[in-house]
């Protein structure tokens, strides 16, 4: 995929086994990329993120999620248009994944304003650090 041609960040369980990933993230929240952001691994325009586990019976702990979004927060800076859902969203797709206990709507919420509030703050983090204000 080419820069302009990405446009969905989509959240999968590591059990899912209908496309191919960009990342994964572990249970520790460690993030590990798995193929190139130019590589087209599942659907056309989305990069590819598998959480382990299948999240059917608990939902993902605290450092893996803090781990998603921070790949989430890195992506947004990368692609200002990406759109980020989970698997079962996907029209037509029969599937639970993420998983029914993953916290789908939290995450979603999340990427609604926490997100652009984290991205906007990393800008202005990055702009003071290139440039101070003479005295
Ligand atoms: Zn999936």
């Amino acid at each position: 995929m080419r820069l302009g041609e990405v446009r969905f960040a989509l959240v999968h369980h590591d059990a899912c086994a209908d496309t191919g990933f960009h990342y994964r993230i572990t249970a520790s929240g460690k993030t590990e990329a798995c193929a190139s952001e130019s590589e087209r691994v599942g659907r056309a325009h989305c990069i590819e993120i598998a959480l382990e586990g299948d999240f059917s019976g608990r939902p993902p702990d605290d450092p893996q999620l803090k781990g998603l979004r921070a790949l989430l927060l890195t992506l947004k800076q990368r692609y200002p248009r990406i759109a980020i859902g989970g698997h079962r969203q996907v029209r037509g797709e029969k599937t639970t994944c993420p998983g029914r206990r993953f916290p789908l709507r939290e995450l979603l919420d999340w990427s609604r304003s926490g997100l652009l509030a984290e991205r906007d703050a990393a800008l202005e983090a990055d702009v003071e650090r290139q440039y101070r204000p003479p005295n």
